[in-house]
């Protein structure tokens, strides 16, 4: 999504959906219905901190559409948490489900705090306290609607949420789908730490082998071998960078807060998050050269950009100067609206975050399922798999007279077991999700970009799902 430096972020995703929408056939009351955000819920509560001080915070979550429940999306902790972001983001979640086919509304909250201003104790406190203001007014349930990490939070806030969920709602017997993102433990799902940046690869990868895209930005097929620069080592970055690595791209340039490091040789992702652990910086880390800002990474030589940090980081004053003919929306909003026009008629290929970023929010549908049947993933199968499995080489042994080595026989053998299950749910989904805007962006040649194209994938399954329920003629 973009933001416009004259535009406010929820206005963006409303631009943006304008755009699209005169690609569809849907009559104006529909589009505006699926527009607006239906609930707005915006909070103020005090907390004593161990100074003693108490302190009013500030909090929101809004529910952008219900044409699907329940309704899901992050919870982010940030300073810059306002009720127009919550909005946005909202709305992203409405077509970023819709776009990966997760039967859910679009949601999202936030609490405007700086979460490193605050000590854990706090900030269990706050959580609890933000749960139970939701609760209070049937603002989460795994019915109603289902909070995941985002920004600033991660398993341990998930699981502070489910506690006081359990708390207050004894007995509910499918409670642990109350929220997502949690610890394997209290009702996670392997594979869901790392799900974002993973999508992010299968996404990338996907667009890398599509021959049509490559042909639009003059880079030969395949994510092998193309240089790529990622902003944000938190979650989203760290796993999409590693993911893209494995996948054989060469990670050339990282940044975090403290400034950014290229190497044209490629740099060991690892190596790089065990030296910011070691040093509190990325910078200084051996045979690479330091940028001082942050912002210098998203102007480096490489084919892939993945800014994977915050909105709007690419703006009317830098879009220029950026070098990458592809940019991997990994953050949610990370160029302004200024931005997408100018990189647009650069011929930079722009893969939205409402599509590339849905890799969080599909494996926390894979969650959300495996609490609602209470048994985990392969538990049943696996087995059974290898019983079935074992068999058939022992007759293809026997047929062709010839042993199996131990690998192949592994290999072939092996029943599916949670994350590889999860994962490859995730790739299928991802790859569909491609192939399904690309038809679109193909099939209309005034369709201008790929952003356009996702936004009308979305806003046709979204306004079919109001018309098969018959609230629209
Ligand atoms: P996170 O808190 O785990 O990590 C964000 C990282 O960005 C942190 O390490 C932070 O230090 C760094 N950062 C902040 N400002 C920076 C700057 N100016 N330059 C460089 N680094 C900076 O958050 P996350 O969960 O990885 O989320 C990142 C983005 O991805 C957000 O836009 C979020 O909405 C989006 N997203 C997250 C998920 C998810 O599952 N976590 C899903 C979809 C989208």
């Amino acid at each position: 999504m973009s933001t416009n430096t004259n535009y406010s972020f929820f206005k963006n995703v409303e631009k943006n959906f304008d755009k699209a929408a005169v690609f569809t056939n849907w009559d104006n009351g529909v589009l505006r219905q699926i527009k607006e955000c239906n609930s707005v819920y915006q909070m103020r509560f005090p907390i004593k901190r161990e100074s003693g001080e108490v302190v009013t915070i500030e909090a929101y979550r809004v529910q952008h559409s219900h044409h699907k429940t329940p309704c899901k999306g992050g919870i982010r902790f940030s300073i810059a948490v306002d009720q127009d972001e919550v909005m946005a983001l909202a709305a992203l979640m409405t077509y970023k489900c819709a776009i990966v086919n997760v039967p859910f509304g679009g949601a999202k909250g936030g609490i405007k705090i700086r979460p490193k201003d605050y000590t854990p104790y706090e900030l269990e406190k706050i959580t609890r306290r933000y749960t139970s203001e939701l609760i209070k007014k049937s603002f989460i349930g795994p019915g109603i609607d289902v909070p995941a990490p985002d920004y600033g939070t991660g398993e341990r806030e998930m699981a502070w949420i489910l506690d006081t969920y359990v708390a207050m709602r004894p007995g509910e017997i499918d409670a642990a789908g109350c929220v997502t993102g949690k610890p394997v433990s209290q009702g996670g799902v392997r594979g869901r730490r790392e799900a974002t940046g993973l999508g992010v690869f299968y996404g990338l990868n996907e667009v890398c082998n599509t021959q049509w895209l490559m042909d639009k930005v003059g880079l030969p097929l395949g994510i092998k071998g193309k240089r790529v620069c990622v902003q944000g080592l938190g979650n989203v970055g760290s796993h999409a960078a590693k993911f893209c690595s494995e996948g054989g791209a060469k990670i050339v340039g990282l940044a975090e807060f403290e400034g950014a490091i290229y190497n044209y040789d490629g740099l060991d992702v690892d190596a790089v998050i065990e030296h910011r652990k070691k040093t509190g910086s990325i910078l200084d880390f051996p045979g690479a050269t330091n940028f001082a800002k942050s912002q210098d990474a998203l102007e480096m030589d490489c084919d892939i950009l993945i800014p994977a940090a915050l909105e709007s980081v690419i703006h009317a004053e830098n879009a220029g100067n950026v070098k990458a003919k592809i940019i991997g929306e990994a953050a949610n909003g990370p160029l302004t609206g200024d931005a997408d026009d100018i990189l647009n008629r650069k011929g930079v290929l722009i893969v939205p975050d409402m599509y590339l970023n849905a890799g969080g929010v599909t494996v926390s549908y894979f969650e959300w399922l495996k609490n609602l049947s209470h048994v985990r993933y392969g538990r049943l199968e696996k087995r059974f798999t290898e019983n079935l499995n074992h068999h058939l080489v022992m007759q293809v042994e026997e047929m062709t007279g010839k042993a199996m080595n131990k690998v192949e026989r592994n290999l072939i053998m092996q029943g599916p077991d949670e994350i590889s299950l999860v994962r490859s749910g995730l790739e299928e989904t991802m790859i569909t999700a491609t192939r399904e805007i690309v038809e679109i962006w193909q099939g209309n040649p005034a369709v201008p970009d790929m952003r356009t194209a996702a936004y009308i994938c979305a806003i046709n399954k979204v306004a079919t799902s109001y018309a098969e329920l018959g609230i629209f003629p």
